[in-house]
Order: C-alpha cells, then structure tokens, then sequence
C-alpha cells in the first residue's frame, strides 16, 4: 500500500491512486493550501499519487504560496486581456519578488486607465468558478494547439523546449504553455489588483517587437493587500525624484544618463553627510585617502577586475597608454599601502577613502539616485593581522549601529554571507574568517541570518539590510573580508620577528554610497530632512516690504550662530509664502510683522509642532542648540 508522509508525523496509506488535495483534505491541512511539495517538486494540489510520497502543503501566504498565487493572477489577467482586447496574443507572464506581470501583444493602444476594466474581467473570472487544469501534450499537439490559436511567440518558446511532452494549463477558454503548479481554480484567486503598464520589448532585445507588459499583485488575504497597495502609494508620495525636483536637490538630464547632477541643496545634504562621517572616521582612527579616477589598464588586469568585472567598466586611452576608469576604490587604496614598507606596528591600519567610481549600468535598469552608473563611496580599507580581524570587526559594526540607529534612527538587519563553491584560496583561512566575523556578530550580541555560500568569491562578507520608515528594506553597509587581493599585489608588513607577514584587508562601507543614501533619505524622512541636515534650516518671511529690513537683521545674526537662513523675498501673499516654506519642508520659519518689528522678537513656526509664539531671538536661538546635531 502506497505510504504518504507528511508535516509533523503525519502518515497516511492509501489502497490505490489518490489526489493531494485528499491527502491534504484527511491530514487537515488543506485549508490555505494552494499547492503541495512531492518528493521535492512543487505540484498542484489535483495531481494524482500512485507510490510512496513525503507530501508538504505550500500555504498561500508562503513565499513559494504567493509565488503561485501571483504566477496564476497573471494568467488570470491574460485571460480577461484575452476576453476584453480579441486578437491578443500572449508573451510570458511570470511572478516577481513583490506581484506580477504579463507581456502580450495587445491590438489596441491600452494605457493606466484601462486596467479598472480589466481588472473588473478578472473578478468575473475568478467568480466563474473555473478549474485549472494541466495536461500533458506531445510536441505536435502542443505546437498544433498553439498554432490554431495563433499565439507566434508560445511558438517560439516551444520550438526552444527540451523533451518530448509539453505541459499547458487550462481555464474556461484560456490555454497557457506552462510547468506550473498553479491554483486548482480560478476562485482562489481574489485578493489582486494592477498596478501600472508598460512598453517592453519580446525577450527583452531592442530588435524584437515592443509588447505591452501589465504590472499586478496577489496576495492571500485582502489585509495583506491593502497593506500593500498603501505601502506602493506611501512610496508614491515619497519618490525621492518627485520630491528632488520639488526640493531642487538634484537632476538627471538627457546629456547624462545614470549621471546625477546635484543642485545646492542637494549639495548642502550631501556636504553634511560628508562632514559627519569625516568628524566620526577620525574619532575612530581612521586616515583618509583619495585615490585617482582613472588608472592604468595593467592595473586592473593583475587586480582580476579585467577577467571579472570588465563588461560593466568603462576605458579610455591617454597618450596611446590604455587606462580605465575605476569602478572600484581597492587597487588605488593598495598602491597608497605598497608605497612605503609597513610594519605591525602600523596595524590595524584603517585608510578611508570617499572614493567616486563609475560603473556600467544597462539604461533599463537606472533609477534616480538609487541606481546610477556613477557613485561615490564611502569605502574604507583596513588592513590587519589575522589576530586583530575580530576587533575590527566590532569596532565597524558599532561604527554602523551608532550611525544607522542613534543618529537617523534606522532599524536594521544583518546576514552573514559564507564560503561559496567557487571560492578562492586556502579553505582554513576562509573557516578562520568565518569563524571571527561570526563571533564578532555574536560578541556584539546582534541577531543575524547565515546565507550559506553567498560570500564572495574572495572572502566572507557582513552585509546590512536598514528599514526605512514604511517598511522597506535597502542594503547599504557591508564589511568584506579579503584574502585575494593582498595575494594578488603582495603587499605586507614586517612582523615582531623581522620577517614579512601577509596582512588580512577589510573592505567596508556604512552609507553604501552618498547617492543612494541621499535617495534613501529622501524618501525615509518624506523630503523632510532631520533639522542638521535641512538645505534651509530657518526661513523667514517679512509680512510686507516694511519688515524686510528686520528680517535681514535677524538673518545676519542667525548667519552669525552657523545657522543657514534664507529670506522669502517676494511679493506674493503671505499665506502663499507660508504655505510654501511648508512644502519645502524647512524646520523652522520665522514671520516678522509690526509688533515683532516693535518688540525686536521673532514668531516662530516649528514644522512639526506648529505655532511655538513670539520670543526673544535670543530664545530661538536657545532653542536651535537643543535640536538634534551630531556635527556639534
Ligand atoms: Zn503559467
Ligand atoms: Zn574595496
């Protein structure tokens, strides 16, 4: 008799052929359950047992449950694009990290406001109550089926399949080329929504035919999806390119691609970020470095970034010698180590560099500040002794704590990335590496993730993941241990015993990059930046030309006290004014009229706590000592 177990202990034997969906039913484990594991494959819950089988139900809010909700919403939607647009012939479809989407070659030109109907097609769908089915075809059938159906590309992505058989998924009318599993019906899918719709070319090839591709999201309960959609619309509003055009704080523009050009607010942001980290790294003894942009080609060779990295570098020539443009800080930094003989007492030594590199980046996949093909750095380079890797490990994760947490006030999360298969170099310097990053983490008593096998192929790494404030998460910092690259330009220093010892290198960033950070930023804080780093930390506003000449007095004493002040100058009404320095999203705003001309005081707005009155300039001033500034 065939023996099915499960979950738990479960056990069942069965007196022939049998469904999941009855296993499941009789363990009671099939409510929200939209597909199972069988010996390891993902299969629907229809599919029938005949032997032995270890059955594991995949619940629908599962990672691997949302993924078949959402792989199964978008057939779901091509259905209904099916149904609305007659002629529409499917691309792929699949499920991404947070939904799904569709690409298809739709005869009509659809834009945002079409989805409602779609979406509204879908629901009857779902409410048609229609089983999915799978079956298993020859490749003539397949090729037969799809042919009479006129779908061209599911064609091509047959004629590209291995093996005999095909496997297609059926709905009502709708026929889909697919390995599945899906839903078992149509019902099950009802907590959906589309999201936006775009051009992308079949197969991603410029030269193809541009398809319509449609963007939606599944989830397993409607609370789960609410969740999210207020999520993408919180995001909306804090979009740090709406608010950088709104705030001026920086542009993109046609003549640079993936270049960002920072306006002076942005300027001001970016300087103070500059100014903290700079004031933090010498705290904590570190030297400073800068490296040039462009190095010699030779330079990259023996660095193993021209076998590794070159496709996404950029070159140039100079007096017929080639050079490339550093999309990393590391060979500079290890010229700067060699460039005069070391000794132990020289470690551990910490050279920072705020290093700008340039990196190739498709156009498809730029993204404001958050994904650029120039950046700069805030990189470090630590050079230690085996012994001393532990110590400086902590000493860079408490550097991360304070900045993350005490001064932006950031959560955050850390994982641990070990040896992958393809690594490099002697396995007992990597489980020695292994072994202090790991009891760094635990000495600083951090929670933290192993992903085994993702370090990379030069060293084990520490990487941190912070949320932002609407849940969010951004890698930014990483600390990477670095056996390789030491090797590669033997450097060294001499030891107690005269002789010369390899030293271990730390590669580490804290704000990943200054571009990033600013975006994320931007959109942690909504445009409204913490009062140290606010573009314009007071404004003010005369009530009418009389009071200009008051206010230019109170700006010149504020100047005095570091403070940067700018003056609303025009002649627009004052509510207007006022209403504006809001949307500029400046801490503080001071309206000078008659009686605070009379009585030399100043009125004060806070911008969160709204009217604080009149007072003496003298107490404003008192005040801005208290606001939080981690530069003083
Ligand atoms: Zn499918
Ligand atoms: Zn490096």
């Amino acid at each position: 008799m065939p023996k099915m177990t499960g979950p738990e202990g479960r056990v069942l034997e069965t007196d022939g052929p049998i469904t999941v969906k009855e296993v499941l039913r009789k363990w009671k484990t099939a409510k929200g359950a939209v597909a199972a594991v069988v010996n390891g494959v993902a299969v629907d819950l229809e599919s029938t047992l005949v032997g032995d089988a270890e059955v594991i139900p995949i619940e629908g809010d599962s990672p691997r449950g949302l993924e078949i909700l959402r792989h199964s919403a978008s057939h779901l939607m091509a259905q209904a694009v099916k149904r609305l647009y007659t002629g529409t012939r499917l691309g792929i479809g699949p499920a991404i990290e947070e939904g799904f989407y569709y690409d298809m070659e739709i005869p009509a030109q659809i834009g945002e406001d079409d989805l409602a109907a779609i979406e509204k097609e879908m629901r009857r769908i779902s409410k048609e109550n229609l089983p999915v089915t799978r079956e298993v075809l020859s490749r003539q059938e397949a090729e037969k089926l799809f042919a009479e159906r006129d779908e061209a590309y599911k064609l091509e992505l047959i004629s590209e399949l291995e093996g005999d058989t095909i496997t297609v998924y059926r709905q009502g009318e709708f026929v889909d080329l697919c390995r599945g599993p899906h839903v078992a019906n149509t019902s099950v899918l009802k907590h959906f929504r589309l999201l936006s719709i775009a051009g992308a070319y079949w197969r991603g090839d410029e030269k193809n035919k541009m398809l319509t591709r449609i963007y939606g999201t599944a989830f397993g309960t409607k609370e789960a999806l609410e969740e999210h959609i207020n999520r993408i619309e919180e995001a909306k509003k804090r979009d740090h390119r709406k608010l950088g055009r709104e705030l001026d704080l920086f542009s993109i523009q046609p003549e640079a691609p993936g270049f960002p050009f920072f306006h002076p607010k942005g300027m001001v942001v970016i300087n103070k970020l500059v100014d903290f980290w700079r004031k933090e790294h010498i705290r904590r003894g570190y030297c400073e470095i800068r490296t040039p942009l462009i190095l010699d080609r030779d330079l990259w060779i023996r660095s193993g970034h021209w076998d590794h990295y070159r496709e996404n570098m950029y070159f140039t020539e100079i007096d017929e010698r080639p050079f490339a443009i550093k999309p990393m800080n590391c060979p500079g930094g290890m010229l700067v180590y060699k460039s005069q003989i070391r000794s132990y007492r020289d470690l551990p030594l910490r050279m920072a560099e705020l290093g700008t590199v340039h990196r190739h980046e498709r156009s498809g996949v730029l993204h404001g500040l958050m994904r650029v093909r120039s950046f700069t750095q805030d990189d470090a380079h630590l050079y230690v002794t085996p012994e001393q890797i532990k110590e400086e490990i902590l000493g860079i994760m408490d550097l991360v704590r304070h900045i993350y947490t005490d001064v932006f006030g950031f959560s955050y999360r850390v994982e641990l990335s070990t040896r992958p298969e393809k690594a490099m170099g002697d396995p007992k310097m990597w489980e020695m590496a292994e072994q202090a990053l790991q009891g760094a983490l635990e000495e600083a008593g951090v929670t933290f993730r192993i992903n085994p096998g993702d370090g990379a192929f030069y060293g084990p790494k520490i990487d941190f993941h912070l949320e932002d404030c609407i849940g969010r998460t951004w890698q930014c910092g990483t600390i990477q241990l670095d056996f390789q690259m030491p090797e590669k330009f033997d450097i060294s220093y001499i030891g107690p015993d005269g002789a010369q010892h390899r030293p271990v290198m730390l590669h580490r960033t804290v704000y990943g990059s200054l571009e990033r950070f600013l975006g994320i930023l931007i959109e942690h804080f909504a445009g409204a930046f913490p009062y140290w780093l606010a573009p314009v930390q007071v404004r003010l506003v005369p009530v009418s030309e009389d009071h200009r000449e008051y206010a230019e007095k109170v700006s010149e004493r504020l100047k005095e006290m570091d403070v940067r002040v700018d003056i609303d100058p025009r002649d627009e009404k004052l509510g207007k004014r006022i209403r504006d320095a809001q949307l500029q999203k400046v801490p503080f705003m001071i309206v000078a009229g008659d009686r605070e001309v009379e009585t030399r005081t100043v009125a004060v707005r806070d911008r969160t706590k709204g009217d604080l009155g009149s007072m003496s300039l003298e107490g404003f001033l008192e005040i801005l000592t208290t606001c939080f500034d981690p530069l003083r």
